[in-house]
């Protein structure tokens, strides 16, 4: 087998950024696997810096990579002058049109077990595409919900090939009954799309009905795609399902480039004290080997998570009181015994 070597970028960003980005890399370190990291810098300390929270190199950089892992970016409060949202711009900038979310279980309080699915968001369009306009003395708003063929079937087309290569069941999650012009687009594009993957089974969900589904028997689900605010939505509900924000990895992926990430924020409250739990971007991480191809080590790093955090050490924030970087540690020794 040949050895490739990845490049990576990393960009810890702000807050517990800097202390679960050196913890994944420290699994990574652990898998055999040859990899050149390249560091890169992006978010509110990067702006307050230097006056912009994406500077060009990093996109460079991105760009240059096989994959990119993200920390977090804390965004303020209010507005400030100048300021963007780093992931956001970054989505836009190199066109990361699928926000793939998994929602799997992993032995943790509050998680239900038998969940294994995927949310699969548009990330493009939908709401975010930001234009909304007051009328009538300001007593009126409107926002502009943006459904286009090309991005419906873009997205499905991802979902249908992730669900072929998984438990072969696709759920188109819309509201068409309400929305027949724009949803009802959604889901034209997306049975065009599907015409060229017979053994994908797919079903469709009203999304309402959807939500409560999942709450009721997550299992029910294999991928479920949706447009942007749809996703946005669910894809909190299903990592609620799993047992919260500590746990859930994402990606966001493109033609170009693709971004793994925690879906977790900066947590300022909790940053420098080395207590973060680092489990969401180590999983973000194995969600990174999956897309590079290396499927056998993904599920190694899956299967060594789950078992130390099946037998300690864990984190604070599950009752333990290892560091951030004791975790990873046992995580990444428990990789190099799986292997
Ligand atoms: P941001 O503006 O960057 O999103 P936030 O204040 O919204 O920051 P989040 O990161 O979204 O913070 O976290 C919300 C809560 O969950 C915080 O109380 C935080 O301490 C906790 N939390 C988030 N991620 C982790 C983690 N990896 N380990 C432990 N606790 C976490
Ligand atoms: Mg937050």
């Amino acid at each position: 087998m040949e050895n490739r070597v990845y490049k990576i970028t990393l960009i810890e960003g702000d807050g517990i950024g800097h202390e679960v980005i050196p913890a994944a890399r420290t699994v990574l370190e652990a898998t055999g696997l040859s990899f050149v990291f390249d560091e890169a810098e992006a978010g509110w300390e990067t702006f307050e810096r230097i006056g912009t929270s994406v500077p060009e190199e990093t996109v460079e950089k991105i760009e240059r990579s096989d994959a990119t892992l993200f920390g977090a970016a804390t965004s303020p409060t209010k507005k400030v002058e100048g300021f963007f949202g780093a992931i956001r711009y970054l989505r836009r900038r190199l066109d990361l049109f699928a926000n793939v979310r998994p929602a799997k279980y992993h032995p943790v309080p509050g998680a239900t077990p038998g969940t294994d699915l995927i949310v699969v968001r548009e990330n493009t369009e939908g709401l975010y595409v930001e234009q909304e306009r007051r009328y009538a003395r300001g007593r009126v708003a409107i926002a502009d919900r943006v459904i286009t063929y090309d991005a419906s079937y873009r997205i499905v087309e991802f979902a249908l090939e992730l669900a072929e290569r998984r438990r072969g069941q696709l759920a188109l999650v819309h509201k068409a009954n309400v929305l027949p012009l724009s949803d009802g687009l959604f889901l034209e594009a997306a049975y065009d799309a599907a015409k060229r993957h017979p053994t994908v089974e797919i079903e469709e969900v009203i999304v309402d009905a959807c939500a409560m589904r999942l709450v009721r028997d997550p299992s029910q689900f294999d991928v479920l795609v949706m447009e942007n605010l749809f996703g946005d939505i669910i894809s909190d509900l299903t990592a609620g399902l799993v047992g919260g924000l500590g746990i859930a990895p994402s990606g966001n992926i493109g033609e170009r480039a693709a971004i793994f990430e925690p879906v977790h924020g900066s947590a300022p409250d909790i940053a420098g004290k080395g207590i973060a739990n680092p489990t969401a971007t180590i999983l973000s991480a194995a969600m990174m080997l999956d897309h590079l191809g290396e499927s056998r080590v993904a599920r190694v790093i899956e299967e060594a998570v789950d078992r130390v955090l099946e037998s300690g050490p864990r984190t604070p924030d599950l009752g333990g009181r290892a560091t951030t970087q004791e975790f990873a540690e046992a995580v990444a020794a428990k990789v190099q015994e799986l292997l």
